[in-house]
Order: structure tokens, then sequence, then C-alpha cells
């Protein structure tokens, strides 16, 4: 506790020094190009000491600063375009410790630690409590003969990282043991999550940060970030190759219904926009020029489609949620014999991301295959409905790219999780903050995931992607 006050006294001398000119210009122009915002804030009395904008739709960071900061108060304002693009309520809402990385792996515990005390961390006083409607159910890989042995090294890993993923490793026979319903076929080795998996409602996640946040005296406005205005400085490395470096100076928001666009001042920007992330770097011609500045952020929608199907022969109530080798997976939705299925495509057939529409063919080509030869009940199925989502797909190595931007001094990066960042953003959203606050990790060292691994041109590879 003395720590963390006497971290907050250096924070508020930082700020206030750093930050101090700024803020009573910021007010004026909030004053001016908000009035609904300002009026807001004045009539809650809050301090605008430094203005957040923060582009993810989970406002975990948001959450989190609030929190260790409670003497300080931060006006942070939440930007986000419309939820329907949103990919954390289109997602399958899964959570599993079952990553090869031990990165991904504690980020995955101190997430389900989070949830699983979430009334403690996002409970508002008279409000209802936080109800993630979380299926506790393992999730289970299974392995063919070639791969048998990476799902061995990676079972290693989760038991040996230090807070002990609980994992199982079952033979073919123990896993028809187990699930009668499966045909083994082609399954050498299977792995099975005995604790912190499962899935959750994804929405009822994103409104209990986004109460809890906004409880804190959080601003929520919904805007389109169009354009940035930004102040350049160059400078040469040691290798006397010329550096730009980037300070985002405000945020031009387009808001809804009208054509005017709103300049915004900013201190710090929170780039958490998923599969759009990188082309709001772009508006920074980050990725153009040459040298170390020539890099972009390299985040793309990838568009998936989830398929709902009913089947009332099914696996039933103790159904995990299953990861073939074929990479079609599969998961009861409810418990009225329902169930989510879907698979990811080959690279060289990504389907268009022009649109959110559903390619009903990709699911009678390569998911219901796959699927009724694992599940044999599954040949009966019945779609029901269906839907799809853009993953924040990272082309470089398909995991999160977390930290500071090199280039751009304020712009922190959030995004790029590939498929798993719904199960992360606790955890995820608590390094950010750290970051911001402190100038360094303190809970855990997420620094492989730093952008310097783009400029080094060293991937720090998932093996178990979905
Ligand atoms: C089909 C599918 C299944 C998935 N299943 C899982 C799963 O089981 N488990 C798991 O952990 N993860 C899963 N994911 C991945 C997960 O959904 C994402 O990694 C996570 O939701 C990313 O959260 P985010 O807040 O970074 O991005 P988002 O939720 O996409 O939020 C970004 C927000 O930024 C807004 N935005 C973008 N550009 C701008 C701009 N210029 N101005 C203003 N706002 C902007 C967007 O509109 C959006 O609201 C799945 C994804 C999909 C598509």
């Amino acid at each position: 506790m003395t720590h963390m006050s006497s971290h907050r006294d250096n924070v508020k001398d930082v700020h206030s020094t750093f930050f101090g000119a700024k803020i009573s210009r910021l007010r004026s122009r909030q004053k001016k190009i908000l009035p609904y915002l300002y009026e807001y804030l004045s009539c809650l009395q809050i301090q605008t000491q430094v203005l957040i904008f923060e582009i993810r739709i989970l406002p975990s960071v948001i959450f989190v600063i609030v929190e260790c900061n409670n003497q300080f108060v931060c006006s942070l304002i939440m930007l986000c375009l419309q939820y329907s693009r949103a990919s954390t309520v289109l997602s399958a809402g899964g959570i599993r410790q079952q990553f090869s990385l031990p990165e991904n792996i504690h980020l995955s515990l101190a997430s389900a630690d989070f949830m699983r005390n979430i009334n403690e961390h996002l409970g508002v006083l008279n409000e209802d409590p936080v109800d993630l409607q979380f299926n506790h159910s393992g999730y289970l890989f299974l392995a063919s003969e070639g791969v048998a042995h990476i799902m061995e090294e990676n079972y290693k890993t989760q038991r040996c990282v230090d807070a002990g993923a609980k994992v199982r490793l079952l033979s073919a026979s123990q896993l028809k043991h187990k699930f009668p319903w499966i045909n083994t076929d082609g399954v050498v080795l299977a792995s099975y999550g005995l604790e912190n998996e499962g899935w959750l409602d994804p929405w009822m996640l994103l409104n209990a940060f986004r109460r809890k946040a906004l409880s804190m005296g959080v601003i929520q406005c919904h805007g389109e970030v169009t354009d940035f205005k930004y102040s350049i400085q160059v400078l040469r490395n040691a290798d006397g190759e010329e550096v730009t470096l980037k300070s985002v100076k405000s945020v031009k928001v387009q808001m809804p219904n009208s054509l005017e666009y709103q300049p915004v001042e900013c201190a710090i920007v929170v780039n958490a926009a998923g599969a759009f992330s990188g082309k709001l770097t772009e508006m920074l011609e980050v990725g153009v020029g040459y040298g170390i500045n020539e890099i972009p952020l390299p985040v793309e929608p990838r568009k998936r489609f989830v398929f709902v199907v009913h089947c009332p022969d099914g696996p039933g109530l103790d159904s995990p949620f299953l990861i073939d080798y074929s990479g079609v997976y599969f998961r009861r939705e409810g418990l009225g014999g329902n169930y989510i299925c879907g698979a990811s495509p080959e690279e060289s057939k990504e389907p268009d991301v022009g649109d959110l529409e559903v390619d009903h063919q990709f699911f009678e080509e390569n998911v219901w295959p796959s699927l009724a030869s694992r599940v044999p009940a599954f040949e009966k199925l019945k779609v029901c409905s269906s839907w799809a989502g853009f993953y924040d797909y990272n082309t470089f190595d398909q995991n999160g790219i977390i930290g500071l931007h090199p280039n751009i001094r304020n712009m922190y990066l959030a995004t790029g999780f590939s498929g798993h960042g719904l199960q992360h953003s606790p955890a995820v959203g608590r390094a950010v903050a750290e970051l911001i606050l402190n100038g360094k990790y303190q809970t855990l060292d997420l620094s492989a995931f730093s952008f310097r691994r783009i400029m080094k041109q060293e991937p720090v590879m998932e093996r178990n992607i979905v």
C-alpha cells in the first residue's frame, strides 16, 4: 500500500507538471467542441487531469487506471463505432489455459482469477451483480500422430508455469471412455482442461467493464476516429539512421449523424481498435517511409464464421469445447441441444472482409464433414443461424501486440490477439494500465509481446491458435 500511494504521488507530480498547461487548454477546448461532455464533467465535478482516448470496446484499461488512481481522477473518453462491428460481442466467448507460450497461459490464469471474482472487481453499488453466464467446461484438444509430440510439449509447459495450469492428457481409449460419443479414429492423444476453462457471454463481460468504468466517472462517447493531428521529431539512432518519432496531439472524431469533425486533444492514446487497429495507425502515416518507420502495425480483419446448429442427439450437457486437429471446433450453446461451431479457413482462401456476410458453403464443405466424422450424431444436425465476425489478426505471429508504439511516443497498443483476445482482456487491460501508470509491467511481464519483436523480425509463435 505504501508503495502504491508513493507511486500515486509520483504519478500525480509527473502528470501535473507535464500535462498541467495542456489540461487547462484542453478543458476550454472541450467546452467548445463537446459541450455536453463538459456539462457532464462539470456536474460531476470531475477534475480532468488526463484525457485518454480509449478506442477499445473492452474498457479494462480504463477500469484499472481509474481504480489505481482514485486520488487522481482521470477523465477518460472511450470511443466505439458500433457494437455490431466489435469482435468482442461476435466471439465464441471461450476461455482456456491450453496455450503453448507461458505468457498466454499466465494471461489466461490471471483473467480466470479476475472473472472468478468479477463482482469484487466490477460490482457497482445498487446495481445487479455481474453474471457472466459462465459455463465451466474444459477445452478438449485432439492430436493426430503427426502433432502428438507438440501436444506433449505444450502439456509440459502448461504444467510447469508458476501457477500450474490444470490439464490432463488422455490416450484414445481414455478419451472414448470419458466421451463415448466421440469417434476416436485418427486421434492419438487428447488434452483436456480441468480448471479455468469454459465459455461466457461476451456481452456480459463487456457491459460489466463498461458499467463499472461509467460508474467511476468515465465518459463514453460514440464516434469514429477519422484522423490524427501529430507532431514529428526526427532523430538519429546509433547507426546514424533517421528515426521519425510522432506524438499525437489531437484526434479527429466524427460524431454520429453529423458531417462535422471534432478535434479532441489528448495526452495518451490507447489503440485497441481490434481488427481496425492497423488501419488506425496508418492514419499516422506509420508503415510508410524507410528504416524502422516503414514497419506497419501488422493487424488486419480476418473474417470468421460461427454456425449455430441444433442436434438433439448430440453430446449433451457434458460437452467440452472441442478443437479437432482438422481445425474444426464446437461447443454447447445453452441447454436445448444447440451447439456453435466453426473453423478458420486456409490462409490462401481467406474470405473477403468487405462485409460480415456468412458463406454457408463454407459450413457444407469445411465444417460439417469434419464435425460429423468426429461426432457421428452431428450427421443429423440442422443449421439454425450463423454470424460472422472479424479476428483482430496479427499477420506477423498471431499474438497480441502490447505496449508503447516505438515510433508514436504516446500511443499504447493492445491489439492483434487473433482469436484469443476476449479471454485475455482483463489481464491485458491491467498490463497496459501498469505501463501507462508506472512505465513498466508489475504483475505479468509481457515484454515478449512488444512491437520490438516485429522490428527485430523475431516472431513469438503460439502453437495453439484456433
Ligand atoms: C468469430 C470469433 C470468435 C472468437 N472467439 C473467441 C474466443 O472464444 N475467445 C477469445 O478469447 N477470443 C475470441 N475471439 C477474439 C476476440 O473476440 C477478440 O480478440 C477481442 O474481442 C478483441 O477485443 P478488442 O476490444 O480489442 O476489439 P473489438 O471488440 O473489435 O473492439 C474494437 C472497437 O474499436 C472500434 N473501432 C475501430 N476503429 C475505430 C475508429 N476508427 N474509431 C472509433 N472506434 C473504432 C470498433 O468499432 C470496436 O467497437 C473471437 C473472435 C471472433 C471474430
